[in-house]
């Protein structure tokens, strides 16, 4: 399949980093939201992230140029009729996920390949609101996009092979690295990665050890690049809970069952860095 024109639903934090890695590998990309200062936000993020790349000397002005020229914006999502792949990347809430494919349904060209960055929604579930099923994948990236290698391609129960390989290729295409999954909550990473974040905040709440000795313990005995807990404010504490209820909900085993001290903790509104505290204090 011959993937010219991409089509991004959604401009925020992964929907612009999405966009400025298609238009970086030399696609032309349709950022489209609902909300015009979210579209002009996502493109001053890509703008100062290209700045950035320019200013250590890892990207030319003329390329930034380029890069910056090759993405169209807009609200008007029949501006994605003549995308050839969507990526739909808009707020995490499944019911405006179906509202959006069901308006992708009614304008996108018949062979167009339909993605979701979704990080908890069922792809089958997904695919199903369609009239083409079997043109819908999971294509997960990892924040921030640009800096991250990873996409998990996942497969809907619906999702043809001709879709599968497109997907991989596209991803591959974008200096990204594909793993296949199949649709499960979580998929592999965040599968793995929310129980040891889970498991870190347990060991604090027994005491067993401080917040600073279980980071440097992961750290340095592990090799992980961060502390769990220091992860777990990063990503949000009550993001992070809403990842473990899914989890505890959908796969019905106990072992997914959140630390109550994550709990009581976004209770006190101890968010993590967004709300200034969370395991660390952030001022
Ligand atoms: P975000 O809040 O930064 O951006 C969401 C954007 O969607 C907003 O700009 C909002 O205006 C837009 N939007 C809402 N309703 C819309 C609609 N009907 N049509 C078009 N646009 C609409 O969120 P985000 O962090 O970029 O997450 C986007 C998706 O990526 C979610 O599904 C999330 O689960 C997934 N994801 C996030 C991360 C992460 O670390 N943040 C990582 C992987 C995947």
């Amino acid at each position: 399949m011959d993937v010219r024109t991409i089509g991004v639903v959604g401009a925020g934090l992964m929907g612009s980093g999405i966009a400025q890695v298609c238009a970086t590998a030399g696609l032309k990309t349709v950022l489209y939201d609902i909300s015009g200062a979210a579209v002009e936000r996502g493109v001053v993020a890509i703008s100062s992230n290209l700045e950035r790349l320019v200013s250590k000397a890892r990207l030319s002005a003329s390329d930034r140029t380029n890069i910056l020229s090759s993405i169209l914006t807009t609200t008007s999502i029949g501006d994605l009729g003549h995308a050839d792949f969507i990526i739909e990347a808009a707020t995490e809430d499944p019911r405006i996920k179906l509202t959006i494919l069901k308006e992708l349904d009614g304008i996108a060209s018949p062979s167009a390949i339909i993605a979701s960055n979704t990080s908890s929604v069922s792809i089958t579930k997904l695919a199903a609101s369609l009239s083409i099923p079997g043109r819908m994948i999971g294509m997960h990236f990892f924040n921030p996009v640009p800096v991250m290698s990873l996409v998990e391609v996942i497969r809907a129960l619906q999702t043809t092979d001709a879709t599968f390989s497109a997907t991989e290729a596209l991803a591959k295409a974008v200096g990204k690295t594909p793993i296949a999954v199949k649709n499960a909550p979580g998929f592999v990473v965040n599968r793995i990665l929310c129980p040891m974040l889970n498991e870190a905040i347990f060991v604090l709440q027994e005491g067993l050890a401080s917040r600073e000795e279980i980071d440097a313990g992961m750290k340095l005995g592990a090799n992980h690049p961060i502390g769990p807990l220091a992860l777990a404010d990063l990503v949000g504490l009550d993001t992070f809970l809403s990842v473990m209820n899914v989890f505890y909900q959908d796969l019905g085993d106990p072992k997914y069952r959140p630390a109550p001290l994550l709990k009581e903790m976004v209770d006190a509104g101890f968010l993590g860095r967004k709300s200034g505290r969370g395991f660390y204090e952030y001022h």
